[in-house]
């Protein structure tokens, strides 16, 4: 049985509610408990541990969907105002998606940009303008290079798998990209 009033406690609203029940949530995991009421009040940093398949991606997700939402549409700016850096191609596929899904009912748009992929489609998303974006360390410093992204207006910067990241040598390319972003 769903027991919604327990993602309501977390503070989320009603249009997170909707997605939560339209993706048939019941309860809030261990890592969504702990990290989203924190996210919410957007005090600092914050790093979260847990093992995969724990919902992790929600856990930063609803918070970042509720901040960009509580600007209206009219005001957003141009460029993108969160930043996830995922490990792989796959990981960004599948977090994009999941960040799309949790965004149902919301003015939102969520772009994946990793190596591999045909530029113009990037481009053009990027052109278009759009709210998070979900990337790959050496594809999003090579847009950066290009001057493609500019993240001059990021709020929120996630780094997904962090772990994995470093040991596949992306530190550089990481330090980097947080370097272009305000502190
Ligand atoms: P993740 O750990 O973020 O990759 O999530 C693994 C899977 O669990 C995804 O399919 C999520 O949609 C799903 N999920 C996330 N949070 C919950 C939850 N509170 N209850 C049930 N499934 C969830």
């Amino acid at each position: 049985m769903q027991n919604i009033q327990e993602f309501i406690d977390l503070g989320l609203s009603e249009k997170s509610i909707e997605a939560i029940k339209a993706k048939g949530f019941e309860t809030p995991t261990e890592i969504q408990k702990r990290c989203i009421p924190v996210l919410l009040s957007g005090h600092g940093d914050l790093i979260g541990q847990a093992q995969t398949g724990t919902g992790k991606t929600a856990a930063f997700a609803l918070p970042i969907l509720e901040m960009i939402d509580a600007i209206p549409v009219s005001q957003r700016p141009e460029g993108p105002m969160a930043l996830v850096l995922v490990p792989t191609r796959e990981l960004c596929i599948q977090v994009c998606d999941e960040i799309q899904s949790l965004a149902l009912g919301r003015k939102i748009r969520t772009s994946a940009i990793y190596g591999g992929a045909s530029y113009n489609i990037q481009f053009r998303d990027l052109k278009a303008g759009v709210d998070v974006v979900v990337g790959t360390p050496g594809r999003i410093q090579d847009h950066i290079d290009r001057g493609t992204l500019v993240l001059n207006e990021i709020k929120v910067c996630v780094l997904d798998e962090a772990d994995e990241m470093l040991d596949m040598g992306f530190i550089e390319d990481i330090e980097n990209i947080l370097s272009k972003m305000p502190e």
